[in-house]
């Protein structure tokens, strides 16, 4: 069922959903030949982008596209998983947007949620096609699990009262989900899938459903994306993530959309202390991470760690830019550091009375920021990355409070901060922060 076409890049997939709807364990589905294929360290070593080859894609969607007959095109699917980072600041990466096609993933026993419902505004802004993988559904009570199995077939061997049960949660969902715009219907009994988003049941953990979203996924995109996905030679190209790795130095994890890049070329970055320029000095390539070296060159769309000299501040959520012999630098380091300056306007002016934020990157704060502002939360000053002595101290001025999403404070600072009067509170959701948040000024006026 492949026949590749040239022109086409790979779609990027997020998958989105409320926190321990199993969007994890579905990622681990969708990618599991690749993490199968490493060896016991092979999740660590796990790239923020994964590309999982149409190859794999046909090889598990055999059985269930026998009846459909559908024409693989795509080169693969490129699934993004940037850990700590809940629903919302996935998509928000600066630049292009970058999630061509979602997962919404909604627990079946739990239907919509605050998380779910807000991953929902973010798709019908974006104009995203998504799915929904109702997921959980081996927990439906009496429900005959039938490992990795199109989800059909898994219906078929159920009794008359699991069937009914099922539905009944299913429509359950479908008109929590028409509340929100959303019509969605059964991809089985689909006939517009540009109108109604199509329902795919799953189970993470039985693997039931899994080959069903791995055909729609490519569906959806060769149908409704093909201008999209169509590749341009013009390199666009995002940090995802920043590490810095023992004995290796600092890496980013970018996802190269379109464009190449190659070993030696030179860059520029989007940094904490503003515009650096450097060069690539290896490329990882995740299929090949063991080999020290790496790869000469990439082609978009991928997934890639590389490995450059002076990037340990780059902000995550930024574009990586390639310096070419017809590059105006100059022009190119004001556009850099525009980039860097929209995330302090947020700060109104002269408002020192306000909460200190932080948070782990750059697409995370502006989330942050945006959710706070709609909550009537004041800020005073903003940090990114884990935060260091002066961004204590400046939480010592206005509420004393500082908010840190999906960053790690270190014990002193977190003393230092104690002595100075400033309350922290630490989440990995944004809710949680504003929750946190109105209970400590409720405390405090008592
Ligand atoms: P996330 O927070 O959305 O990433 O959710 P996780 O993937 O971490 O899953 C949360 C919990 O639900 C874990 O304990 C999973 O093992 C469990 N889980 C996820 N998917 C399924 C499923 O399809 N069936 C069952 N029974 N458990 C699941
Ligand atoms: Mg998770």
């Amino acid at each position: 069922y492949v026949k590749l076409d040239s022109s086409l890049r790979s779609p990027v997939c997020c998958v989105l959903g409320h926190v321990d709807a199993g969007k994890t364990s579905i990622l681990d589905r969708i990618r599991r030949s690749r993490v199968a294929a490493g060896e016991a360290g092979g999740i660590t070593q796990q790239i923020a982008a994964t590309l999982v080859s149409i190859e794999d894609i046909a090889a598990e969607t055999v059985s269930i596209n026998r009846s459909h007959n559908f024409t693989l095109k795509i080169p693969g699917i490129l699934v993004i998983d940037t850990p700590g980072h809940e629903s919302f600041s996935n998509l928000r990466t600066r630049g292009s947007t970058l999630c061509d096609v979602a997962i919404l993933v909604v627990d079946i026993h739990s239907g919509l949620q605050m998380q779910t419902i807000e991953s929902i505004k973010l798709l019908q802004s974006k104009r995203a096609p998504f799915v929904i993988a109702l997921n959980k559904v081996d927990r439906v009570y009496g429900w005959k699990s039938v490992t990795n199995s199109p989800f059909k077939d898994s219906l078929k061997v159920q009794t008359e009262e699991v069937v009914q049960e099922f539905e009944k949660k299913m429509e359950a969902v479908i008109a929590e989900l028409a509340m929100q715009q959303v019509n969605a219907v059964p991809y089985y009994k689909n006939k517009d899938f540009r109108k109604c988003p199509a329902i795919v049941p799953t189970s993470a953990v039985t693997g039931e459903g899994i080959p069903d979203l791995l055909l729609l996924l490519p569906l959806l995109s060769q149908k409704f994306l093909s201008d999209r996905i169509t590749k341009r030679d013009a390199v666009e190209c995002n940090v995802l993530e920043v590490k810095v790795q023992d004995g290796v130095g600092s890496t980013l994890d970018v996802l190269l959309l379109n464009g190449s890049l190659n070993r030696g070329d030179k860059i520029m970055l989007c940094t904490l202390n503003g515009a650096v320029t450097t060069k690539i000095q290896t490329i990882l390539e995740s299929s090949n991470m063991k080999s020290a070296s790496g790869v000469q060159r990439i082609e978009g769309a991928i997934g890639a760690r590389l490995i450059c000299k002076g990037a340990e501040k780059t902000l995550a959520g930024t574009e990586l830019h390639v310096i070419g012999p017809k590059t105006n630098e100059v022009e190119l380091k004001k556009k850099v550091e525009a980039e860097l300056e929209t995330a302090t306007s947020y700060l109104s002016s002269g408002s020192n009375g306000g909460v200190h934020v932080q948070a782990s990157s750059l697409g995370s704060l502006e989330a942050l920021l945006d959710f706070l502002k709609a909550s009537d939360i004041p800020v005073g000053s903003i940090g990114i990355g884990d935060p260091n002595k002066k961004d204590v101290m400046k939480s010592s001025n206005g509420y004393k409070c500082m908010l840190l999403f999906d960053v790690h404070i270190s014990n002193p600072l977190r003393k230092m901060a104690e002595d100075s009067g400033v309350t922290i509170i630490a989440a990995d959701v944004i809710y949680h922060l504003c929750d946190e948040f109105r209970r400590l000024m409720r405390t405090r006026q008592m």
